[in-house]
């Protein structure tokens, strides 16, 4: 077995009764790929073991789990940030072939070798602030070969380097040009054409919607939920984002892993919610990089216990920030999350979000041996510093892969 010794230890145990399930001076040992020991200092008897490394005091967590990504995309936006900040209305920007049109051009028209060069800059930017799980999205090809092309990159991704992948079909995610006032067919041929196919080639962990007024109707992402159901396949959405849709009781309805964004969600979901397990996934970075208003219901997740991860939601329009600690830190501060309902976003929740919770996002024996050996000594230092204290080693099934 291989150790990890001298370690505060925060294990996000759900059972755990003290704050992030802190465990002070305690050995971690591994075999396998997964945990099969967390032992007081006092009791641990490994000193003949071949690899023992000792953390110093330094704090343990689970490995971060990104549980919303865009992070495969082609092109950027940033000559229409700048435009945007010149003063260019959206609709001119519009008008010029902006916005996420041009981001469908630029991923159509990218081979998937360059969609992979591309994209995994943003997903090595991840790794090295400690994430060790990641979701990500198609929803930028828009048509059957550039959707499984995304879908593609990303399993290689997560061939590559030392990550899990989980891939989600969003092909619901904006009406194409070729499909211009025809959304209800666009519906049809997601559900008769690409989920199916998405499907068979093994392509899609789960299937997502974007359930708002600028993109698809609640009875329109129904469809597409009944026709993920057909399959056998999680689904989620993107809700309450913009205005309340009842999208998130929709999703509730179909016992959805999450619902993302929720500015806008009501009580009447938050409880559909609870009801059904579903977690509310948090999204900071969009609020911040939107400029929205609206902060998520807090107190009523609070009040009725949702489960709420904390994701990225890394693209190119909303939030091209790839940075899992900037979520925490913004997580505190424009939503209010304490510092252990942020770690428990990032870890055992976004877990849950991606239904890996009996894998990952808590340490204990039997669990994936995916954690951080960070440069730190307090878990609240996590949300609170931002560029100071990173990851000190990287812990992927069991062994170090610092990136
Ligand atoms: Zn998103």
């Amino acid at each position: 077995m291989d150790w990890w010794i001298n370690a505060r230890i925060a294990t996000l145990d759900p059972d755990a009764q003290h704050a992030y399930g802190l465990l002070e001076n305690h050995a971690l040992g591994v075999a396998h790929g997964n945990i099969e020991a967390i032992v007081p200092m006092s009791e641990w008897d490994g000193g003949a073991s071949d690899n023992i490394t000792d953390a110093n005091g330094r704090l343990i967590t689970p490995g971060l789990v990104d549980c919303h990504t865009h992070l495969v995309y082609g092109g950027d936006r940033a000559a229409e940030f700048e435009m945007r900040l010149q003063g260019v209305s959206y609709a001119d920007i519009a008008k010029q072939g902006g916005g996420i049109i041009s981001t469908v051009r630029a991923t159509r028209a990218a081979s998937e070798k360059e969609l992979l060069q591309q994209s995994e800059k943003r997903l090595l930017a991840l790794l090295r602030e400690g994430v060790t799980t990641v979701e990500i999205k198609s929803g930028y090809g828009l048509d059957l070969e550039s959707e499984l092309k995304m879908l593609h990159v990303a399993r290689r991704l997560g061939q590559r380097y030392p990550v899990n992948v989980r891939t989600t079909l969003l092909a619901a995610h904006a009406l194409p040009p070729e499909y211009a006032g025809r959304s209800d067919d666009y519906i049809s041929w997601i559900c008769e054409e690409a989920l199916p196919m998405a499907h068979e080639q093994k392509l899609a962990d789960a299937v997502d919607v974007f359930c708002e007024s600028i993109a698809f109707t609640p009875e329109q992402c129904r469809r597409v939920f009944e026709a993920a159901q057909k399959l056998g396949l999680p689904v989620k959405g993107h809700m309450e984002q913009l205005t309340l849709s009842g999208g998130s009781q929709l999703a509730a309805e179909f016992k959805a892993l999450s619902v993302d964004h929720v500015e806008y969600l009501d009580e009447a979901g938050v409880q559909a919610i609870a009801a059904s397990g579903t977690v509310a996934t948090l999204l900071p970075g969009a609020f911040y990089f939107l400029r929205e208003t609206q902060r998520p219901p807090m107190d009523l997740l609070r009040k009725h216990k949702v489960a709420m991860a904390l994701a990225t939601d890394l693209n190119p329009g909303s939030c091209p920030l790839a940075s899992m600690r900037l979520m925490m830190n913004m997580g505190c501060t424009f939503f209010g999350m304490t510092p252990e309902e942020t770690l428990a976003g990032v870890t055992r929740h976004g877990a849950k979000a991606l239904g890996m919770q009996d894998r990952i996002g808590h340490l204990a024996p039997g669990m994936a041996a995916d954690f951080i050996v960070w440069d730190c000594q307090h878990p609240a230092q996590l949300s609170y510093e931002f560029g100071v204290t990173g990851p000190h080693q990287r812990v992927f099934h069991g062994e170090i892969h610092n990136v």
